[in-house]
Formats: C-alpha cells, structure tokens, sequence
C-alpha cells in the first residue's frame, strides 16, 4: 500500500496533517506491536510506533544514559504533543531540526527498514526519501561511557535554533550538531577542543530563527558545554 504515492503511513500525524498533500489512504502501523521499546542482548530496541514521551520516560533508556532521553525530548512542544508525536514519525522525517535525531547520532544507533534491513543512522540521513517503512530504531548499550544533550531555542517550545549531542565510547569522543538548519552531522575525534573547533567549522545557514554566524557562534558553546557534561557524568 505504501508504494502508491498517493498513500502514507501514519506516525502520530503531528506533522503530516500540516502538509497540504491529499491523501488516498493513511496506513495506519498500530496494532504491530512497533509501539514497545524492548531490551535486547547490549541494545535497546525502539519501535517506530513508540510516542516520544515513552522515550521521555522509559526507565531502561534513564538506566543507560540518565537523563539523555529526557533533555532532547522536554522542550517539544508539550505533554499532549509528545503523547501522539512518535520515533518513526520523527526519524524517517530526518527534519534537520530534529532533537531526536541529534541525539540518536552520537549513539551509533541504527535504523531498522522493513526492506532495506538494518543499517547506521548516520548512512540513513544522507539517504533521500523513499517507501520503505521504518520499524525501529536500534540503540547499543555497551561502551557509551557517557552522553550529554543540549539545546538553545528563542523561546521555550519553539523548534531549535541550534542541537548539539555528544557521546564517549572507546573509540573517542562522538559529537552531532542539528538545526544548522540542515539535517545533524556527526563528528569524531579523540581531543575535546579539536572537536569543538570542528563543530564550528561545519556549514551553517540562515532561516527565521538564526544567522549562520550565531548558529556557529552557538555551536561552539553547545559543544564544549555537552562534552563537559561527559566529564560530569564520568566523575
Ligand atoms: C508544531 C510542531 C512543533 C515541533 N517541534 C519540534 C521540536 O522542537 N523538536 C523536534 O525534534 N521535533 C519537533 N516537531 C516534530 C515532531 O517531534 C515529530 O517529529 C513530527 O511530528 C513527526 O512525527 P509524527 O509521529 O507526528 O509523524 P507523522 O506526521 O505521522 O509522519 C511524518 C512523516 O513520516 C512518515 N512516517 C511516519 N511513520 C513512518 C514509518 N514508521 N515508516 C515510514 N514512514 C513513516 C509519514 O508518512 C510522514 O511522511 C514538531 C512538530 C510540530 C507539528
């Protein structure tokens, strides 16, 4: 059904009944059993039907990286809105602004595809849009040391004007930075401040909310601020 163009799948319709598209038939995922975020040998599975605000309040997510999940979810929008908003809806949307596509990048997560199988979310966010569907999303628990989100908006509920997530693993340090406006990129190094300097040389662009001068400005005090929350989390 998908395959048609005239058809969508339906997340939590959020975003999709703000388009002006005329829709034949909304595919509706419920009842899949893609809503549980379930635990698998060293990973956490999250189905594409799971809200935000499970992902908000799941205690294995809270076990593993404290307070992550909460700081990249708090400031959409509202309780209500994170009630119907869900994962898949979010991910395969790959909107730059996405706080949770930020930080799901540092983690090495995967994406789940009911066609194209398994593969990195980073290979996943430079794909264009195509009609497969997206059951999950697979987040590793071993050798994340650490993780820190961070966010700044012009005002509390509004879309971000820059996101920035860091991760430590034994490969070193791990850093997205979204809502350049473009879609979030993903850095690596094993040096804090070579890090930061490159999360400021990344393009930037302007819209309604930022110049590509602040949002560079921002990226640099994101970055550091997430990285010292490492350290924090590790002491
Ligand atoms: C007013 C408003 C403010 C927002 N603010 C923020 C913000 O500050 N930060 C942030 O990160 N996000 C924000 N968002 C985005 C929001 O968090 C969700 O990402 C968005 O609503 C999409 O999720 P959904 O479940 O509603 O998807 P839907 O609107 O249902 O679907 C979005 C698209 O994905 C497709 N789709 C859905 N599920 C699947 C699937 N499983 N497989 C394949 N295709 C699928 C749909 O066909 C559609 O094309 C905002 C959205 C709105 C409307």
């Amino acid at each position: 059904m998908n395959q048609k163009r005239a058809n969508a799948v339906l997340g939590g319709g959020c975003w999709l009944r703000l388009g002006r598209r005329r829709l034949d038939t909304v595919i509706d995922l419920s009842g899949l059993g893609l809503e549980e975020i379930r635990e698998e040998t060293g990973a956490v599975v999250i189905g594409a039907m799971a809200t935000l605000r499970q992902l908000e309040q799941d205690e294995r997510l809270q076990a593993a990286f404290g307070c992550y999940f909460q700081d990249c979810t708090a400031h959409i929008v509202g309780v209500q809105f994170r009630n119907c908003a869900t994962v898949g809806g979010s991910v395969r949307a790959r909107f730059g602004f996405s706080d949770l596509v930020t930080a799901l990048l540092p983690l090495g997560c995967t994406v789940l595809l009911y066609r194209g199988g398994e593969m990195p979310l980073e290979e996943y966010l430079t794909m264009g849009y195509d009609r497969d569907l997206l059951l999950g999303v697979r987040v590793p628990l071993d050798g994340i040391a650490s993780a820190a989100y961070e966010s700044a908006r012009n005002s509390e509920t509004d879309l971000p004007v820059l996101t920035c997530a860091a991760a430590r693993r034994p490969e070193g340090f791990f850093l997205a930075v979204g809502a350049r406006p473009g879609r979030a990129m993903l850095l690596k190094g094993r040096e804090e401040t070579a890090l930061i300097e490159k999360a400021a040389a990344l393009p930037f662009g302007s819209n309604l909310r930022a110049g590509a001068d602040y949002r560079r400005h921002l990226a640099r005090v994101l970055a550091r601020r997430a990285l010292k929350r490492l350290k924090e989390a590790e002491a």
